[in-house]
């Protein structure tokens, strides 16, 4: 658990600090002398008396009681000296040391007893085998570089110790401030959802930074990091978030297509969606996605690009549309005025291009039009480098002074950083940001503004035939259902399907075709995939065919009946479930055939999905022009698909065995959908 003690040490000792700073014990002692700590600084060190200037003493029992306990002894020690510390009222730990749960079993057990003795006495733990924390008050790690530390940055939570550095040097040069830095190492106790949990639940608007970074590798409790990252969102907050480990090379063998799409990676995904955590997947991504959320937040969609140089405002044209912004054209007679401002051959059409030329006055005047007349703008984004001809001091000044007194927030992207090298760091000495690469901006603008948690707090649901859910479920054993159990669910689901029946003889197909009528589909019984086995036959119009068919059907092995249904027409859809550990259920949808099979064109959410979720899901699909009917090809009834995937979010809220189903395919045209196949396989925990 977090506590005041590790935000806001009076007193800090670090036991295994030393004079050799090429050692964590040293370096970190070193970052907290050279930082920002004012309270009480002691060393546990038995082979000194001074350490560093600071002073030190052999073991807890003589040092001064301290708030904050930081240890970089071997691990073996560890618990013992944490007991002791315990003891003289520490409650806050930061164990830097490696050796533990990461190493070996018995590395885990010490873990384990460390843990049990802090949690005894409601104290903090961060590590063991982590970087340390970083605060404005203190610096609390045995690592460079050291970002400038500022309530009004980012905090920054990360899973590993080596990439948190790293994520550092890729924002730090882009002025991204930070306001707080957590290595959780090896989250013996507390891990990145705690942290988040913690931000939450701390959180006050007036103070805390509105932007969180997280760097995860594993997320071991997604229901805790759901909750409290969309809360913060809703409180106004912007999450980023890189998830590493992504390929589950030699993931499961898969029983259906459900199951060799449904990797944790795409559970993550989902969260991440719901949540409205913006995904990013490269350091440099995140740097440039923390230093957008840093900027006023973009209103609309409409952006201006003022440059000085043609290519890159192209390159950011095409980037920012192609990620959904817009950068229309700005006419009229303030634009006219404008231009007669500018140099001959300048240009206000959007891009603002203002020439090589072009000076801190025009820059002056074009950002003024942009806050003042140009009421359809948004945001500007302001491309301006130097080929090195003269400096260019004067216009990154007119623009820190803009920036400052304009409502529509402003963009940077200064690109010459070595010919204005000086100039570019003046700028972010001012405490601007800075994108050097417009492409990367636009991409990461257009991440942060389409980004918003899909959690709907008032969504209607549904209303399923729960009773006879539960009792086709607790009759049912572990595996596949069969026909008339799959039937009965989709029914009690609420969930529309042809009419179908079982034939098992002769007899029984010319009931069942008195009923449906031809033509029909027949479909072999028993075997997962049917038509891998030559089980589907689609379009039978006369009783000998059936017949013949029928036979040949109930030849297949394992087939233990035939499946007749009438034929049905439209567009191949998908829907499917399936249970994914401590995420719960992922809710999956796509167009069927080769968009599922070949494009992997699925959009995924986790169970229990609102209708406005899975509208977001089936608009963000690669093919769902198709689903609204492109070149003359009917459309498909997208509310009776949503319908279809929000009753089936709920049908696993009503049956959690369920471990996974598919509806492969369901038949869509403009008036209904239905579905024609559907698997479902129960797994009690
Ligand atoms: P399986 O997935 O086990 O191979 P399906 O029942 O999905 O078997 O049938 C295979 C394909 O046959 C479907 O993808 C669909 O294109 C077509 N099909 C199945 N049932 C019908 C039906 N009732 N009407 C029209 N086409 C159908
Ligand atoms: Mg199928």
């Amino acid at each position: 658990m977090i506590n005041e003690q590790l935000l806001n040490p009076r007193s800090i000792v670090v036991a295994g600090g030393s004079d050799d700073i090429t050692k964590p014990g040293g370096k970190v002692l070193r970052n907290i002398i050279d930082g920002s700590f004012k309270g009480e600084l002691s060393v546990i060190n038995p082979r000194s008396d001074s350490v560093q200037g600071i002073s030190s003493y052999p073991d807890p029992a003589s040092s001064p009681a301290a708030d904050l306990a930081i240890i970089a002894v071997a691990a073996k020690y560890c618990h013992q000296l944490v007991e002791s510390l315990i003891e003289k009222g520490t409650r806050a730990f930061i164990i830097l040391s490696a050796g533990f749960g990461e190493e070996s079993s018995e590395g885990a057990a010490m873990e384990k007893s460390i843990v049990e003795s802090i949690d005894k006495v409601g104290g903090c733990l961060i590590g063991p085998n982590c970087i340390g924390v970083l605060t404005p008050g203190y610096h609390g790690v045995f690592t460079l570089p050291i970002p400038v530390l500022d309530p009004g940055g980012v905090d920054f939570v990360s899973g590993s110790g080596a990439t948190a550095v790293f994520i550092m040097e890729s924002a730090i040069p882009n002025g991204v401030k930070f306001s707080s830095v957590y290595s959780v190492g090896n989250s013996a106790q507390t891990g990145v959802e705690d942290v988040i949990k913690y931000l939450d639940e701390s959180f006050n608007p007036e103070t805390s930074s509105r932007v969180k970074l997280l760097y995860i590798e594993s997320i071991s409790k997604p229901e805790m990091l759901l909750r409290h990252a969309t809360s913060l969102v809703k409180k106004g907050c912007r999450i980023a978030a890189v998830k590493a480990g992504t390929s589950e090379a030699g993931s499961r063998a898969a029983s259906s297509h459900t199951g060799a799409l449904a990797s944790p990676d795409v559970a993550v995904e989902a969260l991440f969606r719901k949540a409205g955590i913006v995904r990013c997947y490269s350091r440099a991504e995140l740097a440039a996605v923390a230093a957008v959320m840093l900027h006023k937040p973009l209103k609309g969609k409409n952006i201006a690009v003022v440059t000085h140089a043609g290519g890159p405002a192209v390159m950011m044209t095409d980037a920012l549309s192609e990620g959904g912004l817009n950068v229309p054209p700005i006419r009229g007679e303030k634009a006219d005025e404008l231009l007669s401002r500018l140099f001959p051959g300048s240009s206000v059409s959007n891009p603002i291009d203002f020439l090589a030329t072009g000076t801190a006055e025009q820059m002056g005047f074009i950002l003024d039009s942009c806050e003042n007349d140009f009421d359809d703008i948004d945001a500007v984004a302001v491309i301006f480098g130097s080929p090195g001809l003269f400096p260019v001091d004067d216009v990154y000044r007119v623009l820190d002074e803009k920036m400052k007194a304009g409502r529509k927030p402003v963009f940077p992207v200064l690109p010459s950083l070595i010919t204005a090298g000086r100039e570019v760091n003046e700028f972010l000495s001012k405490g601007r940001m800075n994108f050097p690469d417009e492409v990367q901006f636009a991409r990461a603008l257009s991440r942060v503004a389409s980004a918003e948690t899909t959690l709907e707090d008032n969504a209607e649901i549904p209303v399923l035939d729960t009773e006879k859910i539960r009792e086709i479920i607790d009759i049912s054993e572990d595996g596949y259902l069969d026909p008339a159990g799959v039937s009965a669910l989709l029914d009690a689901a609420g969930i529309p399907r042809v009419d179908e029946g079982v034939a098992e003889t002769v007899a029984e197909i010319q009931q069942l075709i008195d009923r449906i009528g031809f033509p029909i589909v027949m479909k072999v019984v028993g075997p997962v995939h049917k038509s891998d086995v030559g089980g589907v036959v689609i379009g039978v119009a006369t009783h000998e065919r059936a017949v013949e068919e029928f036979h040949r059907l109930m030849s297949i092995r394992d087939a233990s009946g035939v499946l007749i249904q009438p034929v049905a027409r439209g567009t191949e859809l998908f829907a499917g479930v399936k249970r994914e550990g401590a995420f719960g259920h992922l809710v999956m949808c796509g167009l069927g055939g080769i968009f599922i099979e070949v494009m992997k064109d699925v959009a995924a959410g986790l169970a229990p999905l609102g209708n406005g979720e899975v509208s977001s899901m089936i608009r963000s699909l690669r093919g769902y022009r198709l689903l609204e009917g492109a070149r003359g090809k009917e459309g498909v009834n997208i509310e009776a698909f949503a319908d279809i995937v929000v009753r089936l979010s709920h049908l696993v809220s009503v049956a959690p065995e369920i471990f996974e189903m598919d509806i492969n395919p369901l038949l869509g045209s403009a008036d209904d959908v239905v579905a024609v196949d559907a698997r479902i396989r129960v797994v009690r925990r």
